[in-house]
């Protein structure tokens, strides 16, 4: 299949008459069964009609996703949830007063619509409404309820430039709208709302802290931040490895000297044996590091900027075919829960304590 390259500008102005009509020819090609990756304010979706069960077949097929894990519905307008939940409860009309359109999904009962393709066999169904306006745009020329998820190879970081779409998805999919590089940077924050206290089963921008000061107590999975706790993910794709860059990725914590004298130690040592070195550091520490690939994923003063840079800087490493990868470690509060979920699952759980 020869994949349609379209570009959005995202964030200026009105579109212009060639952008609405490349918007108003990604929505028919989803209305019509097809493909299109596009860029949200998380990172880039790959987006089918989430009320057709061949869609939802063909998005786990791009993405060589295991069907069992479920796709969230994305839609542009608050009352179009009506129609693909069984019941609306009032935290959920809270919720989304306070954080949609944004980075926030939620998980209710499913309505008869929705196909168990999209939910992976579950009864409930993920739901978010963007605050992109690319997007939002997309979603509303599409029919109105687009399933996508991540538009990387599963097991892959996130994409979020157009570049990285197009290195897992060219020839997979009918077209990428490239809106260029996405804001926030790690997908939504998910919140199953049919249980109480409701529960975060996947971190993100909004951080626990935010969503208790709307709903009150709100629990968090036992399985985000450890490996082995013997409970299955409530987020059945929480289960797989995720994030992954080719090399081997591990995560050293402990005080910033320690954390520098050994990963200069273990670099050089990967190094007399062959291997391209990598550190994942803050700009603090960045001048310490003798690998042979040092890069800055921000600086601890600025959660966003590492939370937005955190993806890319681990397919960076994949194009500069480093086998060897060491990463500090952050504070696992507010935002940093959800940087340390990715990091931790991109590691496989490997972790040193020096
Ligand atoms: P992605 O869109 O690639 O970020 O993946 C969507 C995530 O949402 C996966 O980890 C799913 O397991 C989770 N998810 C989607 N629908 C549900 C649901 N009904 N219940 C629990 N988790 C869900
Ligand atoms: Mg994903």
């Amino acid at each position: 299949m020869k994949t349609l390259m379209v570009k959005i500008r995202r964030n200026a102005g009105e579109f212009t008459p060639e952008e609405d009509e490349a918007l108003r020819r990604a929505g028919k090609i989803i209305r019509d069964g097809g493909l299109v990756a596009f860029p949200t304010e998380t990172v880039y979706g790959l987006g089918g009609d989430a009320l057709n069960r061949e869609s939802s077949r063909k998005i786990y097929a791009a993405k060589g996703r295991p069907s069992d894990n479920p796709l969230i519905v994305h839609i542009c307008r608050f009352e179009d949830i009506y129609e693909i939940v069984s019941e609306v409860p009032e935290t959920a009309v809270k919720i989304a007063d306070a954080f949609w359109p944004g980075p926030l999904t939620m998980i209710l009962n499913k309505s008869e619509k929705v196909p168990t393709e999209t939910t992976g066999g579950l009864d409930t169904v993920a739901v978010r409404l963007p605050s992109d306006r690319t997007a939002q745009k997309l979603i509303e020329y599409s029919g109105g309820y687009v399933a996508a998820p991540s538009a990387n190879l599963s097991g892959r970081p996130s994409p979020t430039v157009a570049r990285y779409v197009v290195e897992d998805m060219d020839g997979r999919i009918e077209m990428i709208v490239d809106g260029g590089e996405v804001g926030i940077g790690l997908e939504s924050t998910i919140v199953d709302l049919t249980v109480s206290p409701p529960q975060i089963l996947r971190p993100g921008y909004v951080t626990r802290e935010m969503l208790e000061k709307v709903l009150g107590r709100v629990d968090t999975d036992v399985t985000v931040l450890k490996a082995d706790t013997g409970q299955a993910p409530k987020a059945p794709g929480m289960k797989y490895r995720h994030y992954a860059p080719k090399g081997e990725l591990t995560v050293v914590e402990g005080k910033p000297d320690a954390v520098t004298v050994y990963i200069n130690e273990a670099t050089a040592a990967d190094s007399r044996n062959g291997e391209k070195t990598g550190v994942i550091g803050t700009s603090e520490l960045l001048a310490e590091y003798r690998a042979d690939v040092v890069k800055c994923v921000g600086s601890r003063e600025d959660e966003e900027a590492i939370a937005r840079h955190l993806f890319t800087v681990l397919r960076e490493f994949d194009e500069e075919g480093v086998t060897k990868i060491y990463s500090e470690s952050f504070e696992a509060a507010g935002l940093g829960q959800a940087i340390m979920n990715r990091l931790l699952k991109a590691a496989g759980h490997k972790v040193i304590r020096v």
